[in-house]
């Protein structure tokens, strides 16, 4: 069946025309570097740009895995770019961004998985502007030895992001190629490693998955110690991709958002557009001042 509900009402975009849109797609191009912003397609794009909020891409613009709700080309990388970790960091100063939010495609071609890439951005990032808060979200080291996510963990970004993307039961389904408890376990020992650090994860809904299963998936987050959870509507990037199931209503996300402070995560985002990224600066600094 790859016939889908029509898109509603709450799921709306506004075309990207400001003046700090056309600045950040401008420092980005000068620098070479990929958002995932354009690559998704995200529907919060205008607005994210216009407040100098982006999401970038590291390790290149081609993934080993194919989960089927992405628009990110499968196939064989180049090799890592030294480069890259400076451009960004560059690029973030350019920006002026108070939270950058950095995350890569899968490289299960490299033996630690991009893992001492990943921390030399953070360190970069941090050489210079250290005022900005680092945000990564980052692929699941599946084939790696346990010492890679050490390496990530030791350059001490300030929000550890690694989503679930969807309920054990679709994995098959969405995200061949991964495994739910390990990922699972993955945010687990992030806080094991360092217990000062913040954890996040999230999933989409309208997959095809029910209730009870995202109840359950939040559990599960919580026993793992995670602090942050974000839950965000599916949204089709191409008819090859899955289909979407069904648009989950504003109410049902107010419902997951109750839910989810109640079982006792610090900082919730459950709206048809919120994405991994969205706002996540602003929940940081409100965490902050609290
Ligand atoms: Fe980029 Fe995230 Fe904003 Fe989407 S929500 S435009 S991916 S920063
Ligand atoms: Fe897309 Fe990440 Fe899956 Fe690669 S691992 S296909 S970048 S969601």
């Amino acid at each position: 069946d790859t016939q889908q509900p029509r898109k509603p009402d709450w799921i709306r975009v506004k075309a990207p025309t400001s003046q700090g849109y056309r600045e950040t797609h401008k420092i980005m191009r000068e620098h070479k570097l990929v958002t995932v912003c354009e690559e998704a397609g995200c529907p919060n794009v205008g607005e994210c740009w216009s407040q100098g909020h982006a999401t970038m891409m590291i390790m290149g613009e081609i993934c080993t895995r194919g989960c089927t709700f992405c628009n990110v080309a499968t196939g064989r990388p180049d090799t890592l770019d030294v480069f890259e970790p400076g451009r960004v960091a560059d690029a973030v100063k350019k920006l002026g961004l108070n939270h950058v939010v950095i995350t890569s495609v899968d490289r299960d071609d490299v033996d630690d998985g991009g893992a001492e890439h990943f921390a030399q951005t953070i360190r970069a990032v941090r050489r210079q502007a250290p005022d900005t808060t680092i945000e990564i979200l980052t692929p699941d080291f599946l084939k790696c030895d346990a010492q890679a996510l050490e390496v990530v963990v030791a350059a001490r970004p300030d929000v550890f992001n690694h989503n679930l993307e969807t309920v054990p039961g679709l994995y098959p389904q969405v995200r061949p190629g991964a495994r739910y408890f390990h990922s699972l376990r993955l945010l687990q020992r992030v806080k094991e490693i360092d217990p000062a650090m913040f954890t996040k994860s999230g999933i989409m809904v309208g997959l095809g998955e029910d209730r009870q299963s995202v109840l359950q998936v939040m559990d599960d987050m919580r026993a793992a110690d995670v602090d942050f959870l974000t839950i965000g509507q599916y949204l089709q990037p191409t008819p090859k991709h899955h289909v979407v199931d069904r648009f989950v209503t504003p109410d049902e996300f107010k419902a997951y958002e109750k839910a989810a402070y109640g079982k006792g995560f610090l900082m919730v985002s459950a709206t048809p557009l919120t994405r991994s990224s969205y706002h996540a600066g602003d929940d940081f600094a409100q965490l902050r001042a609290a």
